[in-house]
């Protein structure tokens, strides 16, 4: 198991191009805590104070969630209608109090920012830490490394991202990685190699301690570490690549049916607006959603990111085949022709139709009766 462990720490470094991994967070928002975490303890000991974190307003709610849970002020920065970091209020918004700029690259648009370069380098002359939000990794494997784009740290998803996209509600996890400098403040204990001993090395003085009983949820992680061997290097790349052309496939077939505003092209994912249909027929992005579940469909992730109205969330992942794309392309449009009152009631085929989900998540009735 330490072997195992350890070998998974090597492969994610490798991946991100980053030079040190701790695997003990139980989800990317844990990643992202216990990053910020090391980031805090890093500028204490440098004796600055860095009090701000920068997040760009399409950033998944984990993002200033987790800069306000370490500490931080989260300062929100606005991104253009093409759906990119807007420089100006960067500029306008970086000063020596910035500890760290968040970015999820590819963003939650499915976007590859194409300032990625001098955002970093802007926040790094200006002292501050790039953390990459690495929840949209599926996009990118083998073909670039965060940490040659200018990232300093990163979470990794590992239910999303090697063999088990977007989780299913499972357990997770969120190995995080970083640059050497901030390498000394990682969770204790992590695992270590001495000729061909493996042992938990626990003798880490600026460590900012433990995160999680154990190694967060190391049945997750085997599945990633043997998904990773399976494919290998270039089997990861072809992962990415086809991933991204699954989502393109499928984008020159949706937007046709729903507007897709950013982008003719797209990473591993793209999201549409159900907007046009909402002032139409008062049909929104949730009875779309909704009524998908009828035909067997896992239905996409509505209402994220904030930006775009009535926004539906569509990612493929690199495992699904021509014909299932065909399929739920004409699915798509098939419910977008019916009748509104059948697509407010729908599902029609499962065992509960719509739960009160806020409720359910705020007052869970674990007991059956
Ligand atoms: C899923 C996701 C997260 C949070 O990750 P969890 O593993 O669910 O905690 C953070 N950022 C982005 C962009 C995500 O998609």
């Amino acid at each position: 198991m330490l072997q195992m462990l350890y070998e998974m720490q090597q492969y994610l470094q490798e991946i991100s191009g980053l030079d040190a991994c701790s695997l003990q967070p139980a989800a990317g928002a844990h990643g992202e805590l216990a990053a910020l975490l090391v980031a805090a303890a890093y500028f204490r000991d440098l004796g600055q104070d860095r009090t701000k974190v920068l997040v760009p307003d399409n950033a998944h709610g984990t993002n200033p969630a987790s800069a306000a849970m370490g500490g931080f002020e989260a300062v929100t920065i606005k991104t253009t209608s093409d759906g990119f970091v807007d420089m100006d209020d960067l500029a306008a918004k970086l000063d020596d109090h910035v500890a760290v700029l968040m970015i999820t690259n590819p963003s939650t648009l499915g976007l590859f920012e194409p300032n990625m370069r001098a955002v970093a380098e802007r926040v790094h002359a200006q002292g501050g830490l790039i953390y990459l939000d690495g929840a949209n990794m599926n996009a990118i494997l083998g073909i670039c490394r965060p940490g040659d784009f200018g990232a300093d740290m990163q979470h990794y998803n590992p239910h999303k991202t090697f063999s088990g996209p977007h989780g299913g509600g499972g357990p997770g996890a969120g190995p995080i990685c970083v640059t050497e400098k901030l390498a000394p403040y990682l969770p204790a204990p992590v695992v270590r190699k001495d000729a061909d001993r493996y042992s938990l090395d626990f003798d880490r003085p600026k460590s900012i301690g433990r995160v999680r009983a154990f190694f967060a949820n190391v049945g997750v992680l085997l599945r990633a570490y043997a998904y990773i061997r399976t494919h290998g290097p270039d089997g990861l790349r072809r992962v990415s690549e086809h991933a991204v052309l699954n989502a393109n496939y499928l984008l020159s077939r949706v937007k046709h049916i729903l507007p897709v505003p950013q982008g003719n092209r797209c990473m591993h994912e793209f999201v549409a607006s159900a907007s046009d249909l909402k002032h139409k027929k008062n049909v929104s992005a949730m009875d779309l959603a909704k009524r998908l579940l009828d035909f067997g469909y896992h239905a996409p992730t509505v209402y994220f990111p904030l930006t775009v109205p009535e926004a539906m969330m569509i990612e493929p992942t690199e495992t699904e085949s021509k014909e299932t794309l065909d399929a739920f392309a004409e699915t798509l449009f098939r419910v977008t022709e019916e009748d509104a009152d059948l697509l407010h009631n729908a599902p029609h085929t499962t065992a509960v139709s719509r739960p009160d989900e806020v409720r359910a998540a705020r007052q869970p009735v674990l007991s059956e009766e």
